[in-house]
């Protein structure tokens, strides 16, 4: 499979260099030149096909011959290592659970993904990638965790200082070998803005800087394989499906559509945003105004301008109608989201953490839309990642999960920074 820049149709890059080089010289995201169709009888049978097995499947037409299958296979198992839960909440509203992985948020599926794809290219090669990211909170961890040990790729990641939780810093500064954490004065945006302005520094280009967001292929196409898992399991109810993804950079929902495009049967889609709405706005006045991001409860999605929507639209040839066929979005306030994971829990007995909550929110209000289906959300992490502001909302104490408790006790190591030529030193090192 070739991708293009989405500046320019006619640049056309392997798999690989798509993967290597995070985004095009132009700036542009990549995109598949084609979305496969899978063929009927795959859906016909897919109840007898393991998560691997489907997963390999979805993502080797992305990969073409550049990974042969035995390592693609390898590669996707050792991706997938984890459940994926569907839990029934009420009446044809099912919670898809993607936060059973090591650092328990969905991102761990890219990151795992992303990292062994880089790790085959450089099987026989003597250079190295540095993977620089900047997070607000999960996307770190997640990072750090699936490139943790990774051959000739080096780690960096960039977070604010005091303004990720104690349990994601922990996450982010406890792992060592080949991850380093640089603690920003600042906040996030400032990371953001500094990682930008690494990527265009003619001065690093000989570093083989790489991006590990959702911008990178190998990070974001792997999202659509638990769309995949959630129809296998509501297949039988024989009913046509919505779902509800509490979206940020929007990375979930595009791994989504083009899911539907490769012929999933999911109806409708639901993008549910927090106080950042940009695209509840587009889609009210057909104007993409981007603004500045507010910082919320659900902090994971608070992002002004969505990275991953230039995809989406592509997808649909820019055609807000037919878009909007497909697609809803929604807003929440933190109260509502406060009252409602007050009502799941008290209702259904079920926790949900703020995203997750959101992502809910969007599902009920597009289910009267469409009554005889059936729905499902994205519960994107484990509410004790959020455990600050889950325990004082629900009025509860959470169990400490093991994967995070191995955590907790160990020592913490990161580098205080302030500028970027202070990250700039730091890269040419
Ligand atoms: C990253 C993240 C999101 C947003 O996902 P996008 O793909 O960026 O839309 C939602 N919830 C949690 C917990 C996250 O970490």
């Amino acid at each position: 499979m070739k991708y293009y820049s989405l500046n320019n149709k006619s640049h056309q890059v392997s798999f690989e260099e798509a993967v290597t080089n995070g985004l095009a010289p132009d700036k542009g995201l990549y995109f598949p030149i084609e979305i496969p169709k899978l063929p009927q009888s795959f859906f016909n049978s897919i109840e007898s096909l393991s998560n691997t097995e489907i997963a390999f499947e979805i993502i080797k037409p992305f990969v073409g011959n550049e990974i042969p299958e035995k390592e693609l296979k390898q590669i996707v198992s050792e991706t997938l290592s984890f459940k994926f839960p569907l839990v029934k909440i009420e009446e044809n509203v099912f919670s898809l659970e993607l936060f059973h992985g090591p650092t328990m948020a969905f991102k761990d599926v890219g990151a795992r993904f992303m990292s062994r794809c880089i790790a085959y290219f450089n099987r026989e090669k003597n250079q190295k990638n540095v993977v620089l990211v900047a997070t607000s909170g999960d996307t770190g961890g997640a990072v750090a965790s699936g490139f943790l040990g990774v051959k000739g790729v080096e780690v960096v990641i960039l977070y604010p200082s005091g303004k990720v939780s104690d349990i994601q810093e922990k996450q982010l500064t406890t792992l060592g070998q080949n991850i380093t954490a640089l603690q920003v004065d600042g906040v996030f945006d400032d990371c953001q803005d500094m990682v930008k302005k690494a990527f265009l520094d003619d001065d690093l280009k000989y570093k083989n800087l790489t991006s590990a967001n959702s911008i990178n292929i190998a990070r974001w196409l792997p999202q659509m394989f638990y769309f995949f898992f959630a129809y296998k399991e509501l297949k039988k109810h024989n009913k046509p499906l919505v779902t509800s993804c509490p979206s940020g950079n929007f990375g979930n929902i595009c791994a989504g559509i083009i899911a539907k495009k490769m012929g999933l049967p999911i109806q409708h889609f639901v993008a549910t945003t927090n106080a950042n709405d940009t695209v509840p706005r587009f889609l009210e006045n057909g104007k993409y105004e981007p603004k500045p991001s507010i910082a919320t409860i659900s902090n994971a999605m608070d992002v002004g301008n969505p990275s991953n929507f230039v995809r989406i639209q592509e997808m649909y040839n820019n055609d807000l109608k037919e878009f909007s066929n497909d697609f809803s979005s929604y807003t929440y306030t933190d109260e509502e989201t406060k009252s409602i994971m007050k009502d799941i829990y008290s209702k259904f007995n079920y926790i949900t953490e703020p995203h997750g909550a959101v992502g809910y929110l969007g599902l009920k209000k597009e289910l009267k839309n469409y009554p005889e289906n059936i729905g499902f959300f994205l519960e994107t992490a484990h509410p004790i990642k959020f455990l600050d502001v889950v325990e004082p909302i629900l009025g509860i104490k959470l169990d400490i999960p093991t994967q995070i408790e191995s955590v907790l006790n160990k020592e913490q190591k990161s580098i205080k920074i302030k500028t970027y030529n202070e990250l700039k030193e730091y890269l040419s090192k």
